[in-house]
């Protein structure tokens, strides 16, 4: 097999065999086969697509590529969720111990944020002390002893998506279907759960900008979980604004620890009873999702779903001092208040230019290098739908200074006011 004949079927429009896929994928990965031609490959890919059968095939070799995790000797149905990657997005942080709560195993391993996307990891870092690199021996045993573990990608997982990530991120071709799906499939069956929820975002802050591209993606995803044996659920969820009031990293653990106390932003709050009802289900901790969710109610009403954080932050040296009380984290030295420039409806804020501007902030990376400082972000004090006077507050900006009249500028374009509220709905629907 030579991999200029499998460049040129691709870039022809023919399906690839699955000995093609598995050859491309080991030489890559072994280093057989150059950076040049898997890029070839790649854009060959981003033009002409894969059909369902490619790209589950493209996902198992990725997933076969290196090691992966082994949960049976956990009991129970292992649950994990997953973002396509979103602005204010703490769902992690707040749905993973409220579900955990419930005696399910939530065995999770989450990425860094790049660009104007957030990343579990930075959040929970930071928390003074927070140690994300945990032995895979460690996490599973913190796993069966606290029932929650949220740590960085352990061992040689997926050594085929670093590399063809990596490539895909400086040669234009990240934005593809197919090479999306098997990225994140590889990595969440490698991980090793029974049950995932896909969150998959839809809007300006979103890889997907639109319901369609958005719906196939969490199709196919969902198409290669079965074939895999694995209980799937993908939600469509809105990204048109950030989720949450707030985006950066210690502004957003603070926002989590509200939420699970009861005093969350609504559209977090829903969104994390919704997705944590399909994992309850699948772990058959409930008989129906309206059951599900009352369950997940009453953890967040008896406390238990914050106890639940505060021993996983415990468990992985976290100083908990913080969890449970937030007025110990030092705040940003400035706190800038963004005011409306005109009376009516807020219309639309546009998630990218808000997450841009709690990166330029420090708040997120350019490059994966980029030290990230955890006090600054955003604030949003009006979301879509809320009404504004004339200099009304619209948003917080908290600086230590750098690109400080840049992120307010941005923070304010962000907004769109108009005449008219907009009728939002943020779980745009449900695929399993
Ligand atoms: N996240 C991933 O893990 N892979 C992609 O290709 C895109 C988003």
């Amino acid at each position: 097999m030579r991999m200029v004949d499998i460049i040129e079927k691709k870039r022809d429009g023919f399906e690839l065999s699955k000995e093609e896929i598995d050859y491309m994928i080991q030489n890559y990965t072994n280093g057989n086969i150059p950076d040049y031609q898997m890029s070839a490959f790649t854009m060959a890919v981003f033009f002409k697509g894969m059909n369902d059968r490619e790209s589950t095939d493209l996902a198992l070799a990725m997933l076969h590529s290196g090691d992966q995790m082994d949960l049976s000797s956990i009991e129970g149905v292992k649950v994990d969720k997953h973002s396509t990657g979103g602005v204010g997005d703490k769902t992690s942080l707040v749905l993973a111990p409220m579900v955990a709560s419930l005696g399910i195993k939530f065995a999770k391993m989450s990425g860094r944020g790049l660009g104007h996307t957030g990343g579990t990891l930075d959040k929970l870092e930071s928390i003074p002390g927070f140690n994300i690199n945990v032995s895979d021996e460690n996490f599973l045993k913190q796993v069966k002893k606290c029932g929650l573990a949220i740590v960085g990608q352990t061992g040689n997982l997926t050594p085929a998506d670093k590399k063809l990530y990596a490539l895909r991120d400086v040669t234009a071709t990240v934005d593809s279907i197919p090479l999306i799906a098997s990225s994140i499939m590889s990595k969440k069956l490698a991980s090793g759960s029974n049950a995932i929820c896909l969150d998959v975002k839809v809007g300006s802050g979103a890889f997907m900008k639109n319901e369609e591209s958005a719906t196939r993606l969490a199709e196919l995803m969902v198409h290669i979980g079965k074939h895999a044996g694995r209980s799937m659920t993908a939600i469509l969820t809105d990204m048109d604004e950030p989720l949450g009031l707030a985006v950066g990293n210690q502004l957003e653990v603070i926002e989590a620890i509200n939420t699970l106390n009861g005093h969350g932003p609504k559209d977090l709050t829903d969104l994390c009873l919704e997705i944590g009802s399909y994992l309850v289900l699948d772990a058959k901790k409930a008989n129906s999702l309206k059951e599900a969710k009352e369950m997940l109610i009453n953890q967040i009403n008896n406390g238990k779903a914050l106890e639940k954080l505060v021993e996983m932050v415990g468990e992985q040296s976290g100083d908990i001092n913080y969890i449970k009380n937030p007025n110990l984290w030092t705040k940003a030295e400035e706190i800038i208040p963004v005011l409306a420039p005109k009376a009516g409806y807020v219309e639309y804020i546009n998630a990218l230019e808000i997450g841009v501007a709690a990166m330029l902030l420090g708040g997120g990376r350019e490059k994966i290098t980029d030290k990230i400082d955890p006090s600054v972000g955003v604030v949003l004090n009006k979301k879509i739908d809320d009404y504004v006077k004339e200099n009304d507050i619209l948003a917080y900006v908290h600086s230590n200074g750098k690109n400080k009249e840049e992120a307010i500028k941005k923070v304010l374009n962000a907004y769109r006011i108009g005449e008219k509220k907009v009728d939002k709905k943020l779980i745009i629907k449900v695929i399993r």
